[in-house]
C-alpha cells in the first residue's frame, strides 16, 4: 500500500519492482480517476459496479479475467429458502441477478410451497454459460461503467478525513503492472481469492478457485493495515458426464409449470415451461462411506481447523457426522445443451482416483465419467464487524467490502451485499447520506446487520429463520419495500422500474380499498361462494377482503360472484395474486407493526462512532466494555443484539448516551430505559433467534 504523510507507518516497503510511489514523483496526474473503483468481477463485484454506475458514478470494474465475469464458482443454481428473498430484494433495487436468471434458468422450482408465500424459496437451475454471457453483455454495456482486466495488488492511501473514524482513507488502487488508478471510493469484493488455497487430497496449491491465481498482495495490505482477518473454507463436488449416467433407475423431479420468474420486471421466463430440464435424485451407498473412512489420512481439507459451510457440508463431513446413512445426491444439469451434471451434496476433496471410486459406488453412477474432480478452497475473510452498516470500513475510510470476503457463502448473499456496497460507495463520493436497509425492511438489512453487529465464525448463509418479521418481508412485496427508496434515496433504480412499482402500489391500494368496500352478510357470502368454507361464526357483515383470507378464495372466485367491480382486478393476474397474499397476511402484519416500530426506534438511536467504551462513565462491566469495543455497535438496537450484553447493560449505556446527548442535543428520540429490563418487552426473543 502506498501512503502519503501521516499514514507512512502503515506502508509495505520496499515497494515491489515496477511499482511507482504515490505522489508527484509517481506521475499521479496522469493516472486515471474514477468516482468508484470495484475490485472483483464475481457476484458481489458485478452488482456493486452496476449499482454505482446506475447511481451516476463514473465506475471502473477491475477483475482478473473479463471472461470469468458472471462465473458461478460452484452450483449452477440461484435462489432457495431465504436466498430467493435476497434475489427479489436485489431485483427491487434494480440489481442484475434476478433479471439475468430469468434469461438463463432451465429448471424453476418454488421451494417450501407447502408453507405460506412468506417463506417460499424461489430457486432455479441456471444454464451456466448463458448466465455468464448475459452478465458479461450486461456489464460491458452499462453506461458509466468501464471494465478492465487487471490484478489489484495494493491500495493508495492518504490521511483520514477529520471528524470520521479511521486511520487513513483510500484514494485508489495499484495494479499488477505498477500503474495506479485513483478513486473516490473503492469496493473490495475478492471472494475466496485472498490467500486462496486449493486442496485436493494431500495436494495444495495457491488459487482463488480452480484455474485462477489468488490475491496475495491485497491480503498482505489488509493485514498490515490492521484488519482482523480469519480463515474459512468451502468446497465443490466433482462434475460428471451426463451421457454416462443411468437416469432410468433414479427419482425424477420435474420443474414447476408455469415457472415463477425472479424479477419483478419479467412477465415470464425465457424458456418454454415444457422445455425445462428435470433433476434426479440418488443416494450414496455404504461403500462410499467405507472409501471415505478408509482414506481420511489422504484428505487434508476435512480437518476441522478451518470452518466450512454448515449448511452445505462436504460428503466427508456428512459421513463422519452421520454414519451409516444414505446421503441424498441431486443430479442437476449445468445447461440446456451441456453434457455436464453437477452432483449436489457430493462436495469432496479426496484424491481424484478415490473420488471416482466413490462416484461409481452410487446407484445410477456406476459408469459415470468424472469430468473434473471436486476440490476444497481455504481463504482469508475479513471480520465484518469492522464495517459500518453501509459496508464501509471503519479503519480505512471510503473502502467498502462486499461478498464472500465478509464471511458469507452463496451468490445471493454476495449479490445483495454488492448492491448495497455499490450504492453506498456512490453516495459517499457524491457526499450523500448512506443508504441503510433496516432489519424491519428487508432480508438484506438482516444480513448486513447480522454481519456487522455479530460477525461470523463460519460461512454465513441467509435463512428465513434469521428474520424476525418474516410475515412482512415477503418475496412478493420486495418492490413495495425497496424500489421507492432505491429510486428516491439511492438513485440506483431506473425510471421504468420505479414507474412500474408506483403503478403496482397504487393498484394494490385501490384493490384493497375496493375489496374492503364490498360488505355482505356471512350468509350471503356463503350462498355466493359455495366452494369456500366460510365459518358461520364469523363476524357479519364481512368484506370481500376478509373472505379472501380463506384458502379456497381467490380474486377470480370472488370476481365470479361479484363481477362488478371485482372483474377488472381478476384480469391482472399478478395483482390478483398479490391481493390474495396481502389478505392472507393482513392480520400478522398488523400485529407486527408495534414490534417493528420499536426495532426502528432502536435502530434510529445512533451511537457515536468514536465512543471510547473503556473510558465512558457508565456502569458497565469490563467484559461488556470489551464486547462493545470489539463489536462497535452503531445503534442501541445493535447493542441489544450482541450476545452476552445484558438488558441491564443496555439500560446503563442508554442512560449514559441519553445524558451525554442531552448535553449536546444530538439524539432526537430516546426510548424508556425500562423497555430493556427483564420482564419488559425487549429484544430478548429476537436476540435468541439471531444467534448463529
Ligand atoms: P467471487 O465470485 O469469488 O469473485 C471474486 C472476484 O474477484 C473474481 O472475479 C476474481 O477474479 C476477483 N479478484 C480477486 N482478487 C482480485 C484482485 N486482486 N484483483 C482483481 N480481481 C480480483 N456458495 C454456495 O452457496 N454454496 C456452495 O456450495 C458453494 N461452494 C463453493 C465452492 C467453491 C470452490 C467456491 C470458490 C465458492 C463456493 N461458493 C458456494 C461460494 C460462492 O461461489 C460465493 O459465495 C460467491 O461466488 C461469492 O461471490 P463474490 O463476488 O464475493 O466472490
Amino acid at each position: 500500500m502506498l501512503l502519503r504523510s501521516g499514514c507512512r507507518r502503515l506502508a509495505r516497503s520496499p515497494a515491489r519492482p515496477g511499482h511507482r510511489r504515490a505522489g508527484s514523483e509517481a506521475g499521479e496526474g496522469s493516472a486515471p480517476r474514477y468516482e468508484v473503483v470495484v475490485i472483483g468481477g464475481g457476484h458481489a463485484g458485478t452488482e456493486a459496479a452496476a449499482a454505482a454506475a446506475r447511481g451516476g458514478a463514473r465506475t471502473l470494474l477491475l477483475t482478473h479475467k473479463i471472461g470469468t465475469i458472471g462465473e458461478m464458482s460452484c452450483n449452477p443454481s440461484f435462489g432457495g429458502i431465504g436466498k430467493g428473498h435476497l434475489m427479489r430484494e436485489v431485483d427491487a433495487l434494480d440489481g442484475l441477478c434476478g433479471r439475468l436468471c430469468d434469461r438463463a434458468g432451465i429448471h424453476y422450482k418454488v421451494l417450501n410451497r407447502a408453507k405460506g408465500p412468506a417463506v417460499w424459496g424461489l430457486r432455479a437451475q441456471i444454464d451456466r454459460q448463458r448466465y455468464r454471457e448475459s452478465m458479461q453483455r450486461e456489464i460491458l454495456n452499462t453506461p458509466l461503467l468501464t471494465v478492465r482486466e487487471a490484478s489489484v495488488e495494493d491500495l493508495l492511501l492518504t490521511e483520514p478525513e477529520p471528524e470520521r473514524p479511521g486511520k487513513c482513507q483510500v484514494t485508489g488502487v495499484i495494479l499488477g503492472d505498477g500503474s495506479m488508478v485513483h478513486a473516490g471510493s473503492v469496493v473490495l469484493t475478492t471472494g475466496t481469492f485472498l490467500r486462496g488455497m486449493i486442496l485436493i487430497g494431500l495436494e495444495t496449491h495457491p488459487a482463488g478457485r480452480l484455474g485462477d491465481q489468488p490475491a496475495v498482495g491485497l491480503a498482505q495490505t489488509l493485514e498490515k493495515l490492521g484488519f482482523a482477518v480469519g480463515r474459512l473454507k468451502t468446497g465443490t463436488p466433482p462434475r460428471l458426464a451426463k451421457d454416462t449416467i443411468d437416469f432410468s433407475r433414479l427419482e425424477e423431479r420435474a420443474a414447476d409449470n408455469p415457472p415463477v420468474p425472479f424479477s419483478f420486471l419479467s412477465e415470464a421466463v425465457w424458456i418454454k415451461p415444457e422445455d425445462q430440464l428435470s433433476c434426479y435424485l440418488t443416494r450414496t451407498s455404504l461403500r462410499a462411506q467405507q472409501i471415505i473412512r478408509e482414506n481420511l489420512h489422504l484428505n487434508d481439507h476435512i480437518r476441522e481447523t478451518t470452518r466450512g459451510p454448515r449448511y452445505c457440508p462436504s460428503l466427508e463431513s456428512k459421513v463422519l457426522r452421520f454414519p451409516n446413512r444414505h446421503h441424498q445426491v441431486w443430479l442437476e444439469p449445468e445447461g440446456l445443451e451441456s453434457n455436464v451434471i453437477y452432483p449436489q451434496g457430493m462436495s469432496m476433496t479426496l484424491p481424484p482416483e478415490l473420488q471416482e471410486q466413490v462416484i461409481r459406488s452410487i446407484p445410477g453412477l456406476e459408469k459415470a465419467k468424472m469430468l473434473q474432480p471436486g476440490y476444497g478452497v481455504q481463504y482469508d475473510f475479513l471480520d465484518p464487524r469492522q464495517l459500518t452498516a453501509a459496508l464501509e470500513s471503519r479503519l480505512v475510510q471510503r473502502l467498502f467490502f462486499a461478498g464472500q470476503v465478509n464471511g458469507t457463502t452463496g451468490y445471493e448473499e454476495a449479490a445483495a451485499q454488492g448492491v448495497m456496497a455499490g450504492i453506498n460507495a456512490c453516495l459517499r463520493v457524491h457526499g450523500k447520506p448512506p443508504f441503510i436497509v433496516s432489519r424491519t425492511e428487508g432480508y438484506v438489512g438482516v444480513l448486513i446487520d447480522d454481519l456487522t453487529t455479530l460477525g461470523t465464525s463460519e460461512p454465513y448463509r441467509m435463512f428465513t429463520s434469521r428474520v424476525e418479521f418474516r410475515m412482512s418481508l415477503r418475496p412478493d412485496n420486495a418492490d413495495a419495500r425497496l424500489t421507492h427508496r432505491g429510486f428516491e434515496e439511492a438513485g440506483c433504480v431506473s425510471q421504468q422500474r420505479y414507474d412500474r412499482a408506483v403503478k403496482m402500489r397504487a393498484a394494490l391500494e385501490d384493490g384493497i380499498a375496493t375489496l374492503k368496500s364490498i360488505q355482505l352478510s356471512i350468509s350471503k357470502w356463503s350462498q355466493l361462494l359455495p366452494e369456500v368454507s366460510i365459518s358461520s361464526s364469523r363476524r357479519s357483515p364481512a368484506s370481500a377482503f376478509d373472505i379472501l383470507q380463506y384458502p379456497e378464495a381467490t380474486v377470480e372466485v370472488l370476481a365470479r360472484a361479484v363481477p362488478e367491480p371485482l372483474g377488472k382486478l381478476a384480469q391482472w393476474r399478478e395483482l390478483a395474486e398479490r391481493l390474495k397474499i396481502e389478505a392472507a397476511y393482513e392480520w400478522c402484519v398488523v400485529n407486527q407493526q408495534q414490534e417493528m416500530e420499536e426495532v426502528r426506534r432502536d435502530e434510529a438511536l445512533q451511537l457515536p462512532e468514536d465512543l471510547d467504551y473503556f473510558a465512558i462513565d457508565a456502569s458497565l462491566s469490563a467484559e461488556v466494555r470489551e464486547k462493545l469495543d470489539s463489536n462497535r455497535p452503531q445503534t442501541i438496537g445493535a447493542v441489544s443484539r450482541i450476545p452476552g450484553i445484558t438488558p441491564a447493560a443496555v439500560v446503563n449505556l442508554l442512560r449514559f448516551v441519553k445524558s451525554s446527548h442531552q448535553k449536546t442535543g444530538k439524539l432526537k428520540a430516546l426510548p424508556h430505559a425500562d423497555r430493556y429490563l427483564p420482564g419488559k418487552k425487549n429484544s430478548e426473543k429476537a436476540r435468541s433467534q439471531r444467534q448463529i
